[in-house]
């Protein structure tokens, strides 16, 4: 039976991308409006999923994960009126077979949020209380690490940043259409957010000659960073093509936030200059996040 399990699960779960789709749409029935999701190592270290959405109620927790329990429908009329993303039950227990699953969840009616281990069958081995508000948290760890062949598909940076494209583009889409959700997507803990001009639409800063509108930071720090600058320039300037005589810098406000033991900030006494360690990571990130923006890559 466990063979007839990794078979058909792995056939519902495929890759990386398919599994935040999964936890997404989970979290969006649970009426979330606010959404992080966390990468390690494009998501074969772990896919964490945290939703603000109604929770699992404690009745449910012992058969949330396993095979075809569904709390979104309940009699033959209900799938007639779907209002949901899920409603086979599959997902979840599916992805116990091919990974280390822990669910957090904390429902309106509970005082403190629980921790669930679960196991290859989707059951839970163990729980704890945990510390975390209202919602949903779903960590996959080690995905595929019982399917060699799989893995090895990852084995390539091409495939795993090809992946990593996938995913964004997936939150991009999920993002326009609500665009009430706050939705977040970090890989390898560099956090990226900002507020940038829609694609098209021309927000230039008056001066021409100053990037007095173009906001940096970094762990909420204002700096001035020049590569990142320029990276910002080239992709905003790159949406008029035949304008090439006007400067541009754009009004946007890009906040970056890595792990503080990554950057250095004393490099000038204003401490506006930045010293990232790793600043090709940061501009990958950052490249990677405009391309998807404005849905091009300037030549
Ligand atoms: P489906 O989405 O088809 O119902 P899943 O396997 O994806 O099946 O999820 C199983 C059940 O676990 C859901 O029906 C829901 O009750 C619960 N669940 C999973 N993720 C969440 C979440 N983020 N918030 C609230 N409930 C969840
Ligand atoms: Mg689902």
């Amino acid at each position: 039976p466990d063979t007839v399990r990794l078979l058909s699960s792995s056939q519902v779960i495929t890759s990386v991308v398919n599994v935040v789709k999964e936890l997404l749409e989970n979290s969006l029935d649970a009426g979330a409006t606010s959404i992080d999701v966390k990468l390690e190592n494009y998501g074969l270290e772990r896919i964490e999923v945290r939703d603000n959405g109604h929770g699992i109620k404690a009745a449910d927790t012992p058969v949330m994960a396993v095979r075809h329990f569904t709390s979104k429908i309940c009699t033959h009329d209900d799938l007639e009126h779907l209002e949901t993303y899920g409603f086979r039950g599959e997902a979840l227990g599916s992805v116990c077979a091919v990974a280390e699953v822990t669910v957090i969840t904390k429902t309106e009616e509970d005082d403190v949020s629980t921790q669930y281990t679960l196991n290859f069958t989707g059951g839970i081995v163990s729980k704890k209380p945990s510390h975390l508000g209202q919602g949903t948290t779903v960590n996959v760890l080690k995905l595929f690490k019982n399917l060699p062949v799989r893995r090895q598909y990852y084995s390539s940076t091409k495939k795993c940043k090809e992946e990593l494209k996938k995913v964004q583009d997936l939150l991009l889409a999920y993002a326009i259409i609500k665009p009430e959700l706050r939705l977040t997507l970090v890989h390898n803990k560099i956090f990226l957010e900002g507020f940038f001009p829609k694609p098209g639409a021309d927000y230039s800063s008056t001066s021409s000659s100053h990037p007095d509108k173009t906001f940096i930071y970094v762990n909420n720090r204002p700096v001035h960073h020049k590569d990142i600058m320029k990276l910002l320039r080239q992709h905003y300037t790159a949406q008029y093509p035949d304008d090439g005589s006007r400067s541009r810098y754009p009004v946007l406000m890009l906040s970056l936030t890595v792990s503080p033991s990554s950057v250095d900030v004393n490099l000038t006494p204003d401490k506006t200059q930045v010293l990232l360690h790793d600043k090709e990571a940061v501009l990958i990130a950052l490249e990677a996040f405009l391309v998807s923006l404005y849905g091009f890559r300037p030549t």
